[in-house]
């Protein structure tokens, strides 16, 4: 990339400090629980208006959204603007809807996951606008979308599916503590359901008792957990046993019901069809007739749109040397003097668009992961700024990547 180009942007992000720093302050004020996030994607919305985006809007499920540009090559930045609650037992240094500001850090709920990208994402789309007006190599989409931390994926599925907007490329702004992350376990839920036949306690050999037929399939799956292989760089998959419950007419009966829920982290090579055969083959292990499914997630947004999703979120990692890494490998060289990759250990939009729709994806943002959801959320400010300098020059790195 021409150093022109570079130094242009990166000048007149460092001219936006302020403004970006008081943005930020402005969305961890405003509250944004999953499913009540009505008054930030408003916010969102008029600013991207002032910013001279050149649409700006919020979709059928709620979602915000903006566009500059109309080039053929089509990115998009999504940082979902939901945030997990903040509950009674959490111990918080700082108010956690404050954004207050102590040497050069700001705390509160949503400075980590993941809100500082989404402040990024606008600044960098303003100083664009300044700077080029209307003449772009690229279409880049800026998403704050919404329920994330209830359904990672589908507000993402909804704007690929339901909009019809599809991107070539994505940027998620998750916490990655300004590395280029470029994949993700994926995770699925699962049941196990073994039905029986009841009878009375003192009777008990007229009965099939459902949880004894289950009790076998439990001990398996802890066995399987201890031998599932560990894959680079997405490290082992896992499956846990999460809930388990039974029915009987009475307590003084035999039960004839019994269900497991079970979480399954899934590393590469693993899918669906993987997982289900695996368990598929513990029950006939143990010749039993219980049963496998694969639950939904369901929920309404703040706009009151209703959605369903089978709760299966598929891996996906890119290699280093792909296009879209290597553009911002070479973005991240440019605006913070190095470059290095990694991967989350959490789920992530990335599960829609790189494990769904096989649209290649990746993440750069400031921020630990493992903060993420604790009350020890923070943000360097100037981790920031670097980041929107990154968020700023990428899509012409990306461009001139796919160009040559
Ligand atoms: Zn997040």
């Amino acid at each position: 990339m021409e150093n022109k180009v570079k130094e242009k942007l990166f000048s007149a992000v460092e001219s936006e400090k302020e403004n970006l720093f008081s943005l930020i302050q402005r969305l961890i004020q405003i509250r944004s629980y999953s499913g009540e996030e009505k008054e930030i994607v408003e916010f969102i919305v008029a600013k991207m208006k002032e910013f001279g985006f050149d649409e700006s809007y919020h979709d059928g499920f709620g979602n915000a959204i903006g566009r500059i540009g109309n080039g053929p090559i089509k990115i998009m930045f999504d940082a979902h603007i939901d945030t997990v609650k903040v509950t009674e037992t959490e111990n918080w240094a700082h108010p956690p809807f404050g954004g207050e500001i102590v040497n050069g850090k700001m705390y509160g709920r949503g400075v980590v996951d993941e809100k500082p990208a989404m402040a990024g994402f606008m600044i960098a789309g303003k100083v664009l606008k300044q700077i080029y007006g209307n003449n772009f190599p690229f279409t880049l989409y800026v998403v704050g979308s919404v329920l994330e931390e209830d359904a990672d994926g589908y507000p993402l599925y909804h704007i690929i599916q339901n909009e019809k907007i599809k991107p070539d490329y994505v940027v998620l702004g998750e916490p990655t503590d300004l590395k280029v992350y470029r994949g993700q376990r994926g995770r699925m839920e699962l049941k196990i359901t073994a039905t029986g036949k009841s009878a009375h306690g003192a009777h008990n050999q007229k009965g099939i008792n459902a949880i004894y037929k289950m009790a076998p399939i439990v001990a398996e799956i802890e066995k399987l957990d201890k031998k599932l292989k560990p894959k680079k760089p997405l490290g082992k998959g896992s499956i846990t046993v999460s809930q388990i419950s039974s029915k009987a007419p009475s307590t003084c009966s035999v039960a004839d019901y019994c269900q497991i829920h079970l979480d399954r982290r899934m590393t590469i090579g693993e899918n669906k069809n993987t997982v289900v055969k695996e368990l598929k083959a513990i029950i006939k292990k143990y010749k039993s007739d219980a049963k496998v499914s694969i639950p939904n997630v369901e929920g309404t947004s703040w706009k009151g749109t209703e959605f369903s999703q089978e709760a299966y979120f598929p891996t996906w990692v890119y290699d280093e040397n792909h296009p879209l890494v290597d553009a911002a490998m070479k973005t991240s060289k440019a605006a913070i003097g190095k470059a290095k990759s990694g991967v989350w250990s959490f789920s992530t939009n990335g599960v829609a668009t790189a494990g769904h729709f096989g649209i290649p994806t990746i993440g750069f943002a400031p921020g630990k992961e493992e903060l993420a959801h604790s009350s020890k959320e923070e943000l360097i400010l100037n981790d920031l700024l670097k980041a929107t300098k990154f968020y700023s020059l990428f899509p012409f790195e990306m461009v001139s990547n796919v160009e040559h």
